[in-house]
Parts: C-alpha cells; sequence; structure tokens
C-alpha cells in the first residue's frame, strides 16, 4: 500500500470512530410525515415543531412531563438538495392578521429540529449525550403508492387503470379520457402530440378521481398528481391503452419504454434516496371523511393503508427490502387527523375504528410484524365542545368558526361566526362503523371546514391540540439520550 492511501485509510479509521462517537452524543432520527393530499400533513408538522419549540402543553411526551426537554431548536439540514419546509411562513399564515390554514404538500421538504434534553440513559449520561436531532421529511402520500408499479408490468397497469375507470362511480369522469382513447391510434406511427394530449387527459382523469368524495383515490402514477418538480417533465408523458392494443406496434412499445422510463427515473430514486432512510413514519389518514364517503372510499382508504405498509415492511428479498438493507423503520403511527371535528367523547371511538382498519391491512399486507399504533390527532384544535339539547336529550356538541362559504341546514356562514354543530355519533363498535359505512348506510356525520383558532403568535401561549403529546411520545420518547 502506498503512504498516500495508508494515511487515507488513517484518516479514514478516526473519521469513521468519531463519526461513531458523535453518533451516540448526538442520534439522529428520521421521521417521515405522510398522508394523501390533504390529510393534514402541513398542519402536523407546523403544530409538532411550534409545540416544541414555544410554549407548549404536553403532557403524554415523557420529558415534556418530567422537566428532562430543555429546549427544542431549528437548525439548518442536512440534505441540501431537497427543499426545506417552509415552517416560518406557515406559522405566518396561521397566526397572521387574517389567520388562515397554510398551503398543503406539493412535493417533498424537510426541516432539522433539535431537542436538547437532560441525558436520562445511562449511556446518554456517559457519553455526555444531551441531545436528538430530528429530520422531519414530509412528502405526499401518492408517491408512496407508486410502490404498487413496481410489481407491475405496463400490460398489467393499463389493464387495472381501465378496470377502475369501469366503476360506476369513475364512468363520468372517465369519459374525456375513453372518448380520447378510442379514437388514439396505437398501429399508426409515435405521434409526439396525440401522446401528450393522451397523457393530459389521463391527468385531467386522476385529478377528477381525486376530487370525487371524500378524495381518497389511490390510482397512480402519483407524480401525475402530486407532479413536485417533475411538472412538464416528459417522464409524465404516457397513459393507460387497452392491454390487447400494446402489441399493436411502435406506439405501444414507446408507452411501455415511458413506464418503465419512469420507475427508473422518478420511483426508484425516490425510495432510494429519500424513502430508505426513514427510522420512523407517521402517516396521517382522513379516516373521518373515508368513513363518510361509504364503501369505496373505505375501499380506496384500505387499499391506502395497504400500499403503506408493504413499503413499510419490505420482504427482504424485494428491491425495497435490499435497499433498506439492515435499516428498517421501526415504528409506525397512523394518525386519524382532524379529530377535532367530532366531539372529544368521540375520538376513542375513532381510534378503533382506524386501529381496525390499520389490523386488517396490515395482515393483508404480511406486514403484521410492524410496530404500529394508533392515535385519534387534532395537530391544532379548531373547536371546543359544547352541548346542546334537543328534545330533552343532552348531544355532545363541537363549536368553532366555519370557514366563509361553508353552509349548513340552508345557512351560509360568513367566515366570522362562531356556530355550534352536532356532527352526529360514532358507533362505538368499530365493527359496527365499519360495516355500516361499508354497506353505505353509515348515518354522515356533519362536517364543516372550520378557519383555524385564535392562535398565538408571541410563543408565550401554547396552541390547542388534542393528543400530539401522544403521537410525539410514541414518535420520539424511546430514542432521547
Ligand atoms: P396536506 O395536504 O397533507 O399537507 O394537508 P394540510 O396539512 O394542508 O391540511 C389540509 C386541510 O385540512 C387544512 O387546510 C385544514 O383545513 C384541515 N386540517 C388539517 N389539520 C387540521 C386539524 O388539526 N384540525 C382542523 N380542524 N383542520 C385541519
Amino acid at each position: 500500500m502506498r503512504l498516500p492511501d495508508l494515511v487515507q485509510t488513517a484518516t479514514d479509521a478516526a473519521t469513521t470512530a468519531r463519526r461513531s462517537l458523535g453518533e451516540y452524543a448526538s442520534p439522529t432520527l428520521r421521521l417521515g410525515v405522510t398522508g394523501l393530499s390533504r390529510a393534514g400533513k402541513t398542519v402536523f408538522i407546523t403544530a409538532l415543531v411550534r409545540n416544541l419549540t414555544e410554549a407548549h402543553r404536553l403532557p403524554a411526551f415523557e420529558a415534556s412531563r418530567s422537566g428532562a426537554l430543555k429546549r427544542a431548536f431549528l437548525e439548518p439540514q442536512p440534505d441540501y438538495n431537497v427543499p426545506r419546509f417552509q415552517y416560518e411562513s406557515h406559522l405566518e399564515a396561521l397566526t397572521g392578521p387574517s389567520p388562515r390554514w397554510p398551503e398543503s404538500t406539493r412535493a417533498i421538504s424537510q426541516l432539522r429540529l433539535t431537542l436538547k434534553v437532560a441525558p436520562q440513559t445511562t449511556l446518554g449520561q456517559l457519553v455526555g449525550a444531551d441531545r436528538l436531532m430530528i429530520d422531519i421529511v414530509d412528502y405526499p402520500g401518492e408517491w408512496l403508492l407508486d410502490l404498487a408499479l413496481m410489481d407491475q408490468e405496463y400490460a398489467q397497469w393499463c389493464a387495472r387503470v381501465l378496470a377502475r375507470m369501469g366503476r360506476d362511480d369513475h364512468a363520468m369522469i372517465a369519459k374525456p379520457f375513453l372518448e380520447r382513447l378510442a379514437t388514439f391510434d396505437t398501429a399508426g406511427t409515435i405521434d409526439e402530440r396525440a401522446l401528450s394530449e393522451l397523457a393530459e387527459t389521463f391527468r385531467a382523469y386522476l385529478i377528477k378521481a381525486r376530487q370525487l368524495p371524500p378524495g381518497l383515490a389511490t390510482l397512480g402514477p402519483g407524480r401525475f398528481l402530486m407532479p413536485g418538480d417533475l411538472e412538464g417533465s416528459p417522464l409524465l408523458t404516457f397513459a393507460p391503452i387497452p392491454p390487447g392494443r400494446i402489441g399493436d406496434g411502435a406506439v405501444g412499445d414507446e408507452l411501455t419504454r415511458r413506464f418503465d422510463a419512469y420507475r427508473t427515473h422518478v420511483v426508484i430514486p425516490f425510495f432510494r434516496d429519500h424513502f430508505s432512510k426513514l427510522d420512523r413514519q407517521i402517516v396521517l389518514v382522513d379516516a373521518l371523511a373515508a368513513l363518510n364517503g361509504g364503501s369505496r372510499a373505505l375501499d380506496d382508504l384500505r387499499d391506502a393503508l395497504r400500499a403503506a405498509l408493504s413499503a413499510f415492511r419490505p420482504g427482504a428479498t424485494s428491491w425495497l427490502g435490499r435497499l433498506f438493507g439492515d435499516r428498517r423503520i421501526d415504528r409506525v403511527l397512523f394518525a386519524a387527523t382532524k379529530a377535532d371535528h367530532i366531539p372529544q367523547s368521540s375520538h376513542e371511538a375513532l381510534r378503533q375504528i382506524l386501529h381496525a382498519l390499520t389490523s386488517e391491512a396490515a395482515r393483508r399486507a404480511e406486514a403484521a410484524d410492524a410496530a404500529t399504533r394508533v392515535v385519534a390527532l387534532a395537530a391544532i384544535r379548531a373547536t371546543h365542545e359544547t352541548t346542546a339539547t334537543v328534545s330533552g336529550e343532552t348531544l355532545a356538541c363541537i363549536k368553532g368558526t366555519p370557514i366563509a362559504g361553508e353552509a349548513l341546514d340552508g345557512e351560509t356562514f360568513d367566515g366570522r361566526t362562531e356556530a355550534a354543530i352536532f356532527p352526529g355519533d360514532l358507533p362505538a363498535n368499530p365493527a359496527k362503523a365499519i360495516a355500516a359505512a361499508e354497506a353505505d348506510a353509515f348515518d354522515d356525520l356533519t362536517f364543516l371546514r372550520f378557519a383555524p383558532p385564535d392562535l398565538d403568535a408571541s410563543g408565550t401561549r401554547p396552541w390547542p391540540h388534542g393528543h400530539l403529546d401522544r403521537a410525539i411520545d410514541y414518535l420520539l420518547s424511546d430514542r432521547l439520550p
């Protein structure tokens, strides 16, 4: 070995030793935050950071309750190639002169939050470890669903998507695409304009499918719905054609290549560069909307949960399993968000319903060994509890300020007036609630979108939440030094 090599080797060894000691002294946790569009990711991360860095009331978070948590602060993120989560502007939106909910997640972003604590573990005390660095990675759940594309060939994917278009609730919105497809020439030469038009009509269909109540549709490709930095990219110029027409000629071959290119240049890099580096994961689910949406919505939610669980617990021999290597996402928290839309007396029922759905999905995804937990969560509580007496019966209600334009029983709200609402009762028995939703016999809950509450901007008063502390405790406590 030449001298420079030896020097290099010695330097490498010293760096490695220093790094592993450093890893003990300043452990890092990569926390993935996902969920389909509008599930509540942006609000959750903003509330999480605000509640840890400023005044908080988090009694179920052990380090906060015991006083071990000294300080939490933001630091520059480690990956410069990932956009930063726009915490400050989200905070401004929520606490500005006319408070509004922040802009939702549209692509991947990251934020480093460091917690400084009085070490509680013997090892922590021994090595003088006093902090945990948390890299929060926010990414659209739609991208996770792309994992399913990895086990399908183009023909299988086409068959699946076209079958979904045939479903009666999709027939109307799929019509423009199906009409375009009927005249699309698969036997001729490749016409770039016709191809992009077909892809554009397909994308328009996917977007409409997403808007069907309750907006859960789990059809991909994920980047057609949430393109991130791929807006307008040629990687998004493919669409399904009837499998029987793929063999017609050059067009079918080209579409197959584009489908494969999407997998190679979009799906694999996301899973390799971001997803496989996560240690923990929270999956936000708008379960209330799914229950209200009936059997189809419930099916979609089940698909989404199963897809998420198979991604978190891939088989060791699958390509994703190989990407993970020895790493594993060791805890997954499923959170039913916006729980402040129902009274606290129904939160346990909501938690149980999501628990039943995730357990079932875990069994079907053969991911039963994943350490999972379920919580009913309101990252920001926009309502408070009240009661109403109707025909001598006391009903648990919620009170808040519906967003301007929301309407109920013929009344349209102006965005300034508070209203008390009886959203309905969730059956205490989760199986009953699920069975009712499956049979489209669920007594719909009344939902209104509420404006954000009056939130403190000075950093001195805690923000109202529901069970955010339970979520934080499950995700972070065991990793604190
Ligand atoms: P994302 O697409 O997953 O980033 O979703 P957002 O975090 O932007 O949330 C979408 C919308 O859901 C928000 O604009 C709010 O209207 C609503 N929302 C999210 N979290 C909460 C919550 O904790 N309470 C209430 N009342 N509404 C919420």
